[in-house]
């Protein structure tokens, strides 16, 4: 079986920056599992993966613009004030903040002084190229049930945090 639309993936890797240097990389015998087509990894990876076999080794690099975007630079400065005592902000941290349109959207915290909070629109890893070396270890077909969640149940698939099973 190849990885194609409507498999579950599950493969390990290695994210590196340009310059070798580790970002994240998936726990020793516990690899990812993700529904392919689903958007589940970023876009440019998920397309690097398709047509790979049980057993297939590459190294995919990933470009910004098909990874976490471009950075902007662009966000908002929020007085240090308004964040909760029991929450200190710290540079890398992510904030879900409610926009204009009801719609939870992230923002990543790129400074903190003693008066002010800058919350950034980009993601840390907005305009870094990705190196991924992967290692596929099962391929199989995607349930109904996971076709309609849109991702994988099961060891390493999704906890279901926050949804509901019918
Ligand atoms: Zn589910």
């Amino acid at each position: 079986m190849q990885i194609a639309s409507a498999t579950v993936v599950a493969f390990e890797y290695t994210l590196t920056d340009g310059d070798g240097a580790v970002i994240d990389q998936s726990p020793p015998g516990e690899p990812l599992s993700y529904l392919h087509g689903a958007g589940n990894i970023v876009p440019g990876l998920e397309r690097q993966l398709e047509g790979l076999a049980v057993g297939d080794e590459r190294t995919c690099v990933v470009p910004p613009n098909e990874g976490y975007g471009l950075a902007t630079n662009q966000g908002i400065r929020v007085p240090r004030a308004e964040f909760p005592d029991e929450m200190e902000p710290q540079v890398g941290m992510a904030v879900g903040a409610t926009g204009p349109d009801g719609k939870t959207v992230p923002l990543f915290i790129k400074g903190v002084s003693d008066e002010e909070v800058f919350l950034s629109f980009d993601h840390p890893l907005a305009g870094v190229t990705l190196h991924f070396a992967v290692a596929i270890r099962s391929i199989r077909a995607a349930s109904d049930e996971e076709l309609a969640h849109g991702h994988p149940h099961g060891p390493g698939g999704h906890h279901h945090h926050g949804h509901e099973h019918e």
